[in-house]
């Protein structure tokens, strides 16, 4: 699989050099997984995967335009500025892709979920923005050759918020915890959606997210239209 990282900026006013595009990975070039850029539309995508609709993931929430009905679109979820998802939250499979969606914790307003893409024999995990994925669902990932996860938050616990009426838990978890849950999963992590904390010093930044790596495991921050292959 070719996956190219689109964008790697979180929901955040600042940008960084090649830090400046919200959420979205070519696989292929293929498909699309998030579009949070009307721009990534020119990669002509067959369709697109939606881990939620916030704006910095589908641009066409922000805007309040309806994107064309032409778009073959997958989500969690209906929303009404795209009208046609296909509502998905058991495996399917395009074009011999396989998705394995995996319910994700992250927003009381938007449902989400990250998705299992097997093609060819090989596995990645595409979780989008995390404030948990459950255990039970942890133990379904098996090994992956790759997982995209985000770097909104560097320290650990990120920034979690709960709701005092249902109890519920939204926001972001923080990088050492994605990497303490993925890690045991794959040998490569690959880190995107970066947050304000990223952007003050880009470089030693990077450095952070790869002196937090476990013995055996590569952690890094991907670039703007970095690609990768597994
Ligand atoms: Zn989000
Ligand atoms: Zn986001």
């Amino acid at each position: 699989m070719k996956i190219k990282i689109l964008g790697t900026r979180g929901e955040i006013e600042e940008t960084a050099p090649w830090h400046t595009k919200h959420s979205g990975v070519l696989i292929d070039d293929h498909f699309l997984l998030d579009l949070g850029e009307e721009e990534y539309l020119d990669y002509n995508p067959s369709f697109i995967v939606f881990t939620h609709f916030h704006p910095d993931h589908a641009y066409f929430v922000r805007r309040k335009n309806e994107l064309s009905e032409k778009i073959k679109a997958y989500g969690p979820e209906e929303n009404k500025e795209i009208g046609n998802v296909n509502i998905v939250n058991d495996t399917f499979e395009v074009d011999n892709y396989k998705f394995v969606p995996i319910p994700t914790i992250h927003s009381l307003k938007v449902k989400s979920q990250s998705y299992l893409i097997e093609n060819g024999g090989k596995r990645l995990l595409y979780t989008g923005d995390l404030a948990w994925m459950e255990k039970k669902y942890q133990e379904r990932l098996g090994q992956l050759d790759m997982i995209i996860t985000e770097g909104s938050f560097f320290r650990k616990g990120g920034m979690i918020r709960r709701d005092k009426k249902s109890g519920k838990i939204y926001g972001h978890t923080g990088v050492p915890d994605l990497i303490r849950i993925f890690n045991k999963h794959t040998n490569h992590l690959v880190l995107m959606h970066f947050g304000k904390w990223f952007k003050k010093d880009v470089e030693a930044s990077r450095k952070k997210i790869e002196n937090e790596a476990p013995e055996g495991v590569k952690v890094e921050a991907a670039r703007d239209g970095q690609e990768f292959s597994i």
